[in-house]
């Protein structure tokens, strides 16, 4: 599995060394999980550089390496070596200071940004992937339907956001993937509003969007549910955001763009007279972090194929009123998209 990755890193660039230090990206090409560590790539040996934190785990979660202690040989005096050539390495996860100390340590190198392509390659997920997401998804459908009958007059916003995370985390998720949302009354016009102690009350729209990491991936998925009976304006406004979504999800299809898929939930919305409500991206992949590729936005090239998971998740927001986001994770297959949340979309009314 890691060496057919690296492989296809080696396909998508033409150079003959890559230097890894991103906790994903670490994990991706060899397996090991402790975050801090340097891969160095070549076309005939792959090392990984870590200190004594951390070799025990190294030498046991990334066989096909060889694990060299830092205390004795660092990345760049490995390269320094070398015959000066090109090293790619991660533009966007290393600091202002490492890319410094880079330069100066290898004054001849060519240094090769490679982020992109890393995030190109990882955005279609093997069988492996695929399944540690349908488990985590799972794990947060099971999340939901636990935390359902909590959810009434009293009780705050934070014990709502704990029962969440403690559910999944007993249950075999390593952390939340994301701090977890938890909005109600006023506060759910905030498409990113963090649990707070504010009370649940009777007329709430209450929108929990969370997830977990299950074996390093990720899972996400938002419902929106009101306490108490729902009003007339709380029903219209929910029903456009379902039907965006209905919409969007019978769009997807490998040969769609991220823009054309953005743009059938952003009509619906903007038809229903909401228009001016909608201002997020209607949805992302996930994977190793909780925002990969691809991108459905007004403005996203990326087009998809089998393998890609993404999430659809449009939302309605009014000031003084509130918000109703609703949002599932699939996975983009042959035919269409395989619908990894199992959550009831109903109107629930609590
Ligand atoms: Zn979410
Ligand atoms: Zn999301």
């Amino acid at each position: 599995m890691f060496k057919k990755r690296i492989e296809a890193l080696f396909r998508a660039v033409e150079i003959d060394t890559i230097y890894i230090t991103s906790p994903e990206n670490l994990q991706y090409y060899s397996g090991f999980t402790g975050g801090e560590a340097g891969l160095l790539l070549t076309r005939e040996e792959n090392l990984l550089f870590t200190d004594s934190r951390y070799l025990i785990q190294a030498a046991k979660e990334a066989p096909d390496f060889t694990v060299i202690d830092i205390a004795k040989e660092r990345a760049e005096a490995c390269l320094q070596k070398k015959s000066p050539d090109a090293v790619g390495y991660e533009e966007s996860f290393m600091t202002a200071v490492a890319y410094t100390r880079l330069r100066e340590k290898l004054p001849d190198y060519r240094l090769l940004p490679l982020s992109e392509t890393i995030l190109g390659l990882r955005a279609v997920k093997d069988e492996t992937e695929q399944a540690l997401t349908r488990r985590a998804e799972t794990l947060a459908d099971e999340a939901f339907t636990h935390v359902l009958p909590l959810v009434k007059p009293g009780v705050t916003e934070r014990d709502i956001a704990l029962e969440l995370e403690w559910y999944m985390r007993k249950n075999g998720a390593s952390a939340p993937s994301f701090p977890i949302i938890c909005a109600s009354g006023v506060r759910s016009a905030m498409p990113h509003g963090v649990a707070t102690d504010k009370k649940l009350e009777i007329g709430d729209f209450v929108t929990m969007d969370f997830g977990c990491f299950l074996e390093g991936y990720a899972s996400d998925m938002t419902r929106t549910v009101v306490v108490g009976r729902a009003t007339d304006e709380q029903k219209r406004v929910y029903e456009t955001v379902l039907s965006a979504q209905q919409a969007a999800l019978s769009a997807i299809c490998p040969g769609v763009t991220g823009k054309a898929v953005d743009e059938i939930a952003r009509s619906i919305i903007a038809n229903a007279g909401y228009g001016d409500y909608f201002g997020h991206a209607l949805g992302h992949g996930t994977g190793l972090l909780i925002h990969e590729r691809p991108v459905l936005s007004p403005k996203s090239e990326d087009v998809l194929v089998p393998g890609m998971l993404v999430t659809v998740e449009p939302g309605i927001y009014i000031e003084n009123f509130g918000g109703v986001r609703i949002e599932d994770l699939v996975l983009v297959t042959e035919e269409g998209c395989e619908n990894l949340t199992h959550s009831t979309k109903e109107l629930l009314e609590l």
